[in-house]
């Protein structure tokens, strides 16, 4: 329980000072500024009293119990304090100081015995390299950190790996009149980690949505485990940071170099039920509109406008956001008829015109909350000078009071009419400026209705032979190399993903045996760990018809490898199908990831991939298909038949349960699979695999 850190009862600053531009000093100016309900003791040998408080020489010395220091002294007088707060009993401590691991090597040491120490009193440290915590909670009041945005009570909750971007979320809700309940900006989470935060947030019940920013995972799975508790209840929104290429990491395989830390929070967050932005207004936006209105229902918008353009604005954004147009029924067209101007346009976005007043606005938005067909609606209203817009504003809190489906509005306006504006956000209708942002923040609101209302089952269970892969992969272990094709076939084969018939070829002398095997058309493969890509160093001979091709296929490759330790794999050939990719990767502290795509020059130029977390369940399986913008190539597209999807989703499911299962396979490619009409089983043609 983090009360003591969200809900301190008394705090001691140390390191507080006389100096208005010292950590210590602002940290005290804030606490006093926003209200701090408990008593505050600064800690400085040297001073007698500072902002009027009286300043004492140790914690030791304050007569009252202490629950949370706020520290921002030399960090290598850290440790003697920290005995000193171990001794009085201080059960957190927000370091705010500097100098630790985001310095090398003798900062992570000096972290973590500082870490050992607060543990050895059972104390809990947040940070170092912190900006601190904030409660806006009337009961409590809490600005335990030295920056600047003022707070009021409001029901957001912000958690910030990084200070700048938490207060950059912070500031915007200000901006627009919003306060926030919890904040942290939680540096390097030395001891107590982002899950730890977040779960707290999670049961405040003051907390309606939680806002993150990430920059990195330190413990994966247990992000995973406490947001998915939440989302069922509460939205979090979030952005990873940092979303641009590792380009130093030595890849080869198509899976290393596509599934990076932003795949990875990709499918974390989907997993998790996380709705995730790649830009922080928009998410800020979403948040504020998710503070107010409850997800929708579906996915059918309903729009309102006085003018033409900002509606097919609207209308553009919406649908390019997976969101639906709405139809109204004939009752809802008739009143609609019937309550605005003959030169209204009735269909969506309803458009009253410029002229249309407070009933207008009232008889669209009222006719579109009732209908069964719509769920959200956003209005957007230019100023017209002819319209009343005080009444604007008592008529849209008339329409949508009680309605359960979430309202946004667009408001273009020149300041000398904010008044409108702060009106409508009284009624805590969210207020945007640009028609897009109306209509994007009711898509993400759709998303998070989607996540949440998404279908969650264990992963299934599959009939496989795990001994098998065990033997195989034990062979194998310590060796780094890719595994020979043989055995890597062999391997997935114990887990029954489809490999076509194939054999080994040391030498000549085993063709004969080897093509009666696998038969003809067969196709002859150079099998070395040196030769990563067998087609490209002309290692793959395709269309051998007879036992005639198959010497001479042999004879060139055994000549253009001669001198290599080049082994050779004989595979019968299979008709061309529907290329895919199916590979994984080892994200550390999470197990493995999966990817799935499109292949040939899909993945290579389009990038068109989705990635999930293994072992998948059915329903992520069905969901990672149907992410990909290629999905209809694969479903079937004008004429063109479909593949067998549930064979697909079968594929999935056995990759990612062996990847999961071996969690030492660190990196796979399935390149290609071969995909087919239903009917006909797919095949895995080439696998690329390696362990750590
Ligand atoms: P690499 O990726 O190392 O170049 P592959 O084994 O993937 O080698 O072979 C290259 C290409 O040859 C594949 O992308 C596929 O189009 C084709 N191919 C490989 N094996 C078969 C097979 N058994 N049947 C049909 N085509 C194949
Ligand atoms: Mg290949």
């Amino acid at each position: 329980m983090l009360d003591g850190l969200f809900r301190p009862g008394s705090v001691a600053v140390i390191g507080a000072s006389n100096n208005p531009f010292s950590i210590g000093n602002i940290v005290i100016r804030n606490l006093v500024a926003y209200g701090f309900k408990g008593p505050i003791y600064p800690i400085n040998p040297k001073e007698r009293s500072i902002r009027s408080f009286r300043c004492f020489k140790s914690v030791l010395e304050v007569p009252d119990d202490i629950d949370l220091v706020n520290i921002s002294i030399k960090n290598t007088l850290i440790p003697q304090t920290l005995k000193e707060c171990g001794d009085k009993g201080v059960k957190f401590c927000i370091v705010h100081s500097a100098g630790f691991k985001e310095v090398g090597e003798e900062g992570i040491q000096r972290e973590r015995e500082m870490v050992a120490l607060a543990h050895q009193y059972g104390m809990r440290i947040f940070g170092p390299n912190s900006q601190g915590i904030q409660n806006s909670d009337p009961e409590v009041s809490v600005y335990a950190n030295f920056t600047f945005v003022p707070m009021k009570p409001g029901n957001i909750s912000i958690i910030a790996q990084g200070g700048g971007m938490g207060e950059l979320l912070k500031l915007h809700l200000h901006n627009v009149g919003l306060g926030h309940r919890l904040y942290c900006s939680y540096g390097n989470e030395a001891d107590l980690t982002m899950p730890e935060l977040l779960a707290y947030y999670g049961q405040d019940p003051g907390t309606r949505v939680i806002m993150m920013q990430i920059e990195s995972f330190k413990d994966p799975a247990a992000f995973l485990a406490v947001a998915a508790k939440i989302t069922p209840h509460k939205p979090i929104l979030a952005i990873k940071a940092g979303r641009t290429h590792e380009g130093s990491v030595a890849v080869s395989s198509h899976t290393g170099t596509l599934v990076d830390q932003a795949a990875m929070a990709t499918a974390m967050f989907a997993k998790a039920g996380v709705v995730e932005f790649h830009d922080s207004e928009q998410m800020i936006k979403a948040a504020i509109a998710m503070s107010t209105q409850d997800p929708p229902r579906g996915k059918r918008i309903g729009m309102v406008t006085n003018t033409g353009g900002p509606g097919i604005q609207m209308v553009d954004e919406a649908v390019s956001h997976g969101l639906e147009l709405a139809r109204w029924s004939e009752a809802g067209r008739q009143r609609l008829a019937e309550s605005l101007y003959a030169e209204a346009s009735l269909g969506n976005p309803v458009d009253v015109v410029a002229t249309g007043g407070p009933e207008h606005y009232f008889a669209a938005v009222d006719t579109l909350l009732k209908e069964e067909g719509v769920d959200m609606v956003c209005v957007f209203f230019v100023t017209a000078p002819f319209v009343d817009l005080d009444a604007i504003a008592a008529k849209i809190k008339e329409a949508t009071a009680g309605s359960p489906k979430p309202v946004v509005m667009v408001v273009e306006t020149s300041s000398e009419y904010y008044r409108l504006i702060d009106r409508l956000r009284a009624c805590d209708i969210p207020v945007y400026e640009f028609a897009e942002d109306g209509a994007r923040t009711l898509a993400a609101m759709a998303r998070y209705a989607e996540l949440k209302g998404r279908p969650q089952e264990p992963p299934p269970q599959l009939s496989v032979d795990q001994p098998a892969a065990a033997a195989i992969l034990a062979r194998h272990a310590g060796r780094h190399a890719y595994l020979p094709q043989v055995d890597a076939l062999a391997l997935l084969a114990a887990y029954g993903l489809p490999v076509p018939a194939h054999a080994a070829i040391g030498s000549r002398g085993d063709l004969a045996a080897a093509a009666k095997q696998v038969g003809f058309p067969c196709v002859l493969k150079v099998d070395s760990p040196e030769i990563v890509h067998k087609s490209d160093a002309g290692g793959v001979a395709l269309g051998i018809a007879d036992a005639a091709a198959l010497e001479a296929a042999f004879a060139k490759m055994a000549n253009r490898f001669a001198g290599s330790q080049a082994a050779y794999l004989l595979m019968a050939e299979q008709a061309a199908g529907r290329e895919i990719i199916v590979g994984a990767k080892a994200a550390p502290g999470l197990g493995n990831l999966l990817l799935f795509g499109l292949g040939g020059i899909f993945v290579e130029v389009m990038k068109d991939i989705a990635v999930g977390v293994a072992p998948l369940s059915r329903p992520e399986a069905r969901a990672l298909i149907r992410s990909i913008k290629g999905y209809p190539l694969l479903a079937g597209i004008r004429g063109q038949a479909g593949v067998d999807l549930a064979a697909l989703e079968e594929l999935l499911l056995r990759a990612s349960r062996l990847v999961a299962d071996f969690p030492q396979i660190s990196e796979m490619d399935l390149n290609p699979v071969f995909l087919y009409p239903r009917g006909t089983a797919p095949a895995v043609v080439d696998v690329r695999l390696r362990m750590q």
